[in-house]
């Protein structure tokens, strides 16, 4: 989609004055204000209906600009280098005289931080004087937004603006890692955790059963359609979507299919989008059929499961 600069310019003005806008990226649209504003960054809070305890991520242009707010190491730069701007989160060590609200960070040490990919956000930023503090562009627990006809569909009136960039590339939030001490990953997402591997050379794995949620994207009920999800299931009931990922012989209008030949980063895109459709048509529930727990997959099951413990 080609970059429509009037409307850059038009959220520019938006944010300048300390209002929250929708905001697209390759993983999923933000919900995005003035990180080092106090004013602006509560309004996130309020319209998402966001526990004021879960910080946010903030987003920025380049190294030059970030290295005024965080300290920066080695594996950073490894990372860095390999993966941005792209679909990655790090959480670093901010520094004392950062101006970074503490709305943000809920007076952490720590700050998460991105460098979206996505072309149209990334000039908004470079024209703005402060990073963009924005978490994703939904009502808290529910699913994310992956165009701007969701984040119409999730705050209507309630925002002022929100730029179109088409559809999310990669439909799925950033992966985090806290690059703080020992690397650790704090959330499964658009970068698999074996490329990060590689670049770190390390043996890094998610653990989801840590009893301590350290990001709210571990929360157990979240990204839900607000209806009953059965996973790992061959054969559905009547009158139950149907989500599938690889062809069947057999068709019913109930199928959806997030990929037709196993592809998971195909599956991965369209996962948000398909539930938020399934919903829409106002199914009672929801059957998944099995997806293999490797690479996006592993994302996929991940976000599943959260959202089925509705
Ligand atoms: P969202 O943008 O709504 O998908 O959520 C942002 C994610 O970043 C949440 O899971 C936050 O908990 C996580 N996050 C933000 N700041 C920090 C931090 N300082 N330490 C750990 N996780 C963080
Ligand atoms: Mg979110």
């Amino acid at each position: 989609m080609k970059i429509n600069l009037s409307n850059i310019k038009k959220t520019k003005f938006y944010l300048d004055k300390n209002e929250c806008v929708g905001i697209p990226t390759e993983t999923v649209y933000g919900l995005a204000a003035n990180a080092y504003s106090r004013n602006a960054t509560s309004k996130i809070f309020k319209l998402k209906k966001r526990p004021k305890k879960n910080p946010l991520i903030v987003h920025y242009c380049d190294l030059k600009t970030l290295k005024k707010d965080c300290e920066i190491n080695n594996n950073f730069i490894r990372l860095y280098k390999k993966f941005c701007p792209g679909p990655i989160t790090f959480v670093l060590k901010i520094k004392n005289n950062s101006k970074i609200s503490n709305n943000v960070t809920n007076k952490k040490k720590s700050l998460a931080i991105r460098f979206p990919r996505h072309p149209s956000t990334r000039h908004l930023l470079k024209l703005l004087k402060y990073p963009l503090a924005a978490p994703s562009a939904n009502i808290s627990t529910k699913i994310s937004p992956v165009s701007k006809e969701d984040v119409i569909d999730e705050f209507g009136k309630k925002i002022k603006f929100v730029l179109n960039g088409g559809r999310s590339n990669v439909g799925l939030e950033s992966t985090i890692i806290s690059l703080i001490g020992r690397p650790k990953i704090l959330r499964l997402g658009g970068v698999e955790i074996s490329k990060i591997n590689k670049v770190l050379k390390t043996k890094l794995k998610f653990n989801n059963k840590k009893k301590k949620i350290i990001s709210p994207g571990q929360g157990r009920i979240h990204y839900s359609p607000g209806i009953p999800i059965r996973l790992n299931v061959e054969k559905s009931k009547i009158d139950e979507a149907f989500i599938l990922i690889k062809k069947r012989k057999n068709s019913d209008k109930n199928f959806y299919y997030l990929s037709k030949n196993k592809n998971l980063k195909e599956a991965a895109k369209n996962l948000y989008k398909t539930l938020r459709m399934i919903k829409r048509k106002k199914f009672k529930s929801i059957a998944v059929e099995k997806i293999p727990n490797i690479g996006f997959g592993e994302a996929i099951n991940d976000r599943l499961i959260r959202a089925s413990k509705f």
